[in-house]
């Protein structure tokens, strides 16, 4: 279904203004968060950048916004605006005389999601305190504003959002399971299309900022749902469709860096799990004491799980033979290579549906703290609506377990749809997937109930 045929929700998506308003609310709110996180209460629980960040937006991001819009918290976030607007010279349409910045391509070697892994493994290595200390939270909310300032100064379009969010790697990841998707109505028109504005932009609007030709998009992954290209477009052939869910994973990618991707996040979910929700002292001792022995012993661990662990099991069950393996990695038999990451393709809605049930349980527990956070954000002792004495307590604590359940049963039904179909565009059996998936979901279940 065409929703950009509704007129109204074409013409507030076309317009710049409802987009401006929403990305001023969330630039001074994450200014706001950064500001809290450095100069407000060092006690994590009362202090809004913890509270908000940490709990309201992630739970928002992974409950609602991924599942459900794909990359639509791009579409409002406010981290590349300043250097977006600095870019361009403008914060509405297109200036006549743009400012002269240095505009360069990213190299080649690092168009990849490679640098968005590394960013992400980074601070989920450090997560334990960043999730727990105000200041630490503000410095790297900081750092990712300016760093994407500094990066729109050199490069040209969004490399911010593009090559090093580490937030922005995994909502492209997940993106392609959502029920939502930009895309052109008609291949023809932009055959046929001159100077191809999407892309390079014209009086209306800016070319794709994301570096993506929408008249080329067969997934989610890379497409920021900015709607400049519905501006640009003279001939009026973009749509945002509704679609059924995961339609992008029936073409499952054979990319190693999206492949591991899926890893990365699959793994952290389960680690996660095991430290901030497990009973294990000594392991979230090791996580929390960042620089200490034991905290060595846990990174490795952390990565190991993640680069070894993970995908070694993977590739041993699905290419059980030595003829098979030796096809996975030999360049020159490039097939067993593809066949390893488009398999691993149907670990994504497995994937998801972890960070779902292990949401569930960090939000659920933590969420009363958003009422005293809001009433003191600095926790100074105000009590602005009333609610800034409103005790902790876990809300909704009777359908956790069963809301976990059904995700991870559900997302474990959903990944071996999926590998049915990759393994038959791959060649090979789906079985080994399936039970992959199984084990994995299995002690996931044994994590978290
Ligand atoms: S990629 Fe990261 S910085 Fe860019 S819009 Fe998405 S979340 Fe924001
Ligand atoms: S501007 Fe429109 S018609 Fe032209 S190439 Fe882009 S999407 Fe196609
Ligand atoms: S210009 Fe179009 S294709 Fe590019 S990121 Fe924005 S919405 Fe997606």
């Amino acid at each position: 279904m065409e929703l950009t045929r509704l007129p109204l929700l074409k013409s507030a998506l076309k317009s710049r203004y409802p987009q401006l308003a929403v990305f001023i609310v969330m630039l001074v709110g994450y200014i706001f968060a950064i500001l809290a996180g450095l100069i407000g209460t060092p006690v994590g629980s009362h202090n809004f950048s913890i509270v908000f960040v940490w709990i309201g937006w992630w739970a928002i991001l992974i409950l609602v916004a991924v599942p459900f819009f794909g990359r639509g918290w791009c579409a409002v976030c406010p981290i590349p605006l300043p250097g977006e607007w600095l870019q361009r010279g403008a914060i509405l349409s297109p200036p006549d005389k743009k400012p002269k910045w240095l505009n360069l391509r990213v190299p080649k070697m690092f168009r990849n999601i490679w640098l968005q892994n590394i960013s992400f493994l980074l601070l989920a290595l450090f997560s334990s305190v960043l999730l727990t200390t105000p200041n630490i939270t503000g410095i790297i909310l900081a750092a990712m504003l300016f760093t994407a300032i500094g990066l729109s100064m050199i490069f040209e379009r969004r490399a911010f959002c593009r090559y090093l969010c580490p937030v922005g790697g995994f909502i492209g990841l997940y993106s392609q399971t959502a029920p939502i998707e930009l895309r052109i109505n008609d291949k023809q028109v932009c055959a046929k299309c001159e100077g191809k504005p999407c892309y390079n932009g014209n009086e209306k609007g800016y070319g794709c900022p994301w570096d993506v030709f929408p008249g080329g998009l067969t997934k989610n992954t890379y497409c920021g749902l900015c709607m400049e290209c519905l501006r640009t477009c003279p001939h009026d052939n973009i749509a945002l469709n509704l679609r059924p869910f995961a339609a992008d994973l029936a073409k499952p990618s054979a990319r190693m860096d999206e492949a591991f991707k899926a890893f990365i996040m699959l793994g952290s979910a389960m680690i996660y799990a095991g430290v901030l929700l497990g009973p294990w002292g000594a392991l979230k001792d090791a996580a929390y004491n960042v620089g200490s022995g034991a905290w060595f012993v846990y990174a490795a661990a952390f990565l190991a799980i993640i680069f070894v662990v993970l995908p070694g099991t993977f590739r041993l069950m699905i290419f059980p033979s030595p003829i098979g393996r030796g096809a996975a990695l030999s360049p020159s038999k490039g097939a067993g290579v593809r066949a390893f990451a488009a398999l691993s393709n149907s670990l994504i809605p497995l994937g998801l549906m972890f960070w779902v049930a292990f949401s569930l349980s960090f939000v659920l527990t933590n969420a009363s703290y958003i009422f005293a956070a809001l009433s003191d954000p600095l926790g100074l002792g105000w009590n602005l609506f009333g609610t800034a004495n409103i005790a902790w307590q876990p809300i909704l604590t009777s359908i956790l377990a069963p809301a976990q359940t059904l995700s991870l049963v559900g997302g474990l039904a959903w990944s071996a749809r999926t590998a049915q179909r990759s393994a038959q565009e791959a060649h090979v059996s789906s079985v080994p997937v399936v039970v992959y998936c199984f084990i994995v979901t299995a002690f996931m279940l044994w994590l978290l109930l």
